[in-house]
């Protein structure tokens, strides 16, 4: 890695950076130690050189949304973070499509679009994603998913080329697109919505906002549900059967309210939140049969 050589870059064009960031206060898990980078780009060219610049110096970068499904290693991470959320995050309209940067948050989107009285986005309301987080893991609630509205996504690869997809080339599935397991980012996407009454828009908000809340443990550091649901199962349903909810292991713990949820109880390490993880894969597997896999992406 040549670390000196993409500083040097970084000062000679510029670019926003800062050197050992803690990556606990970019994730909601509030576990994690310090990125060698961490860089917030202005514009779609200077994501392109910096991945670019990555490469040509073989340091790893790895793309950071609003943080709301990563647990990092307390090693941190040796390489460069890429956070879109300080300067991308502009929201406009066309008629009734929505476009928004990549470092928009989604509940910004879901507003914006109430603005307009634009239905379509409800079910998005609460998820603590930024639109690229939320499109690359397609993710949904209450009967929708980014899939339902989607119309094209623009995103940079590895090797610095643009591309523009539609919904269909994006390949979505459960918690699923055709960006998963690939370097590539999202910068920017377009929603397409339908006019509605702002009254009945408002209400679906503050319906699901309620629900989220009296359901979730928001009140504890958490990434939201551990496990992707299983075929024929609900993660949180099969770790409340194997006697799991509530349960404490050193300062991780199962929800109490939400079975699917592990939290932060005090302070946790990344060591203790895995011990957990495994904990409840192995439990839930001798009580169902049934192996249950992370949502939770994992960064070390
Ligand atoms: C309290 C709580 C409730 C939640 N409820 C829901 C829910 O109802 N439904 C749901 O689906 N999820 C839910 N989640 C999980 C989480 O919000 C989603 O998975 C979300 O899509 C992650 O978005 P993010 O911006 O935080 O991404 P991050 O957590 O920062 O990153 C997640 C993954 O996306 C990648 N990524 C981020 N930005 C980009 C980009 N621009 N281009 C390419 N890849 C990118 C990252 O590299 C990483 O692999 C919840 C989480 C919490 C804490």
């Amino acid at each position: 890695m040549q670390i000196e050589t993409f500083k040097n870059y970084l000062d000679a064009h510029n670019l926003d950076y800062e050197q050992q960031v803690s990556l606990k206060e970019y994730t909601t898990l509030h576990i994690g130690g310090n990125a060698t980078f961490f860089c917030a780009p202005r514009s779609k060219e200077e994501v392109k050189m910096l991945i670019q610049q990555a490469k040509a110096c073989d340091i790893p970068y790895f793309i950071l949304g609003n943080g709301s499904n990563v647990l990092v290693s307390d090693d941190g991470y040796d390489g460069i973070i890429i956070y879109l959320k300080k300067h991308m995050h502009q929201i406009w309209h066309e008629n009734q499509k929505v476009f928004a940067q990549a470092g928009a948050m989604l509940w910004d989107v879901c507003e914006y679009a109430y603005n307009q009285v634009l239905t379509g986005l409800e079910f998005a309301y609460g998820i603590p994603a930024s639109v690229g987080g939320a499109t690359f893991m397609n993710a949904g609630a209450y009967g929708g998913e980014l899939k339902d509205v989607l119309a094209t996504c623009i995103t940079v690869d590895e090797d610095g080329n643009f591309h523009e997809y539609t919904n269909e080339e994006m390949e979505f599935a459960y918690r699923h697109s055709r960006l998963s397991g690939t370097p590539e980012i999202v910068l920017e996407i377009s929603i397409q919505l339908e006019t509605g009454k702002a009254d009945t828009i408002r209400a679906r908000m503050d319906e699901l906002w309620e629900k989220r809340q009296s359901k979730q443990p928001l009140d504890k550091p958490s990434a939201g549900s551990t496990f992707k649901r299983p075929v024929g199962g609900y993660a949180s349903a099969l770790i409340d059967e194997a006697g799991l909810k509530g349960f404490v292991l050193k300062r991780a713990m199962v929800s109490d309210k939400h079975a699917g949820f592990v939290v932060n109880h005090d302070g946790a390490t990344y060591e203790e939140f895995i011990e957990l993880i495994e904990h409840i894969k192995k439990t839930v597997k001798e009580h169902s049969g049934i192996c249950l896999e992370e949502e939770v992406r994992i960064l070390k």
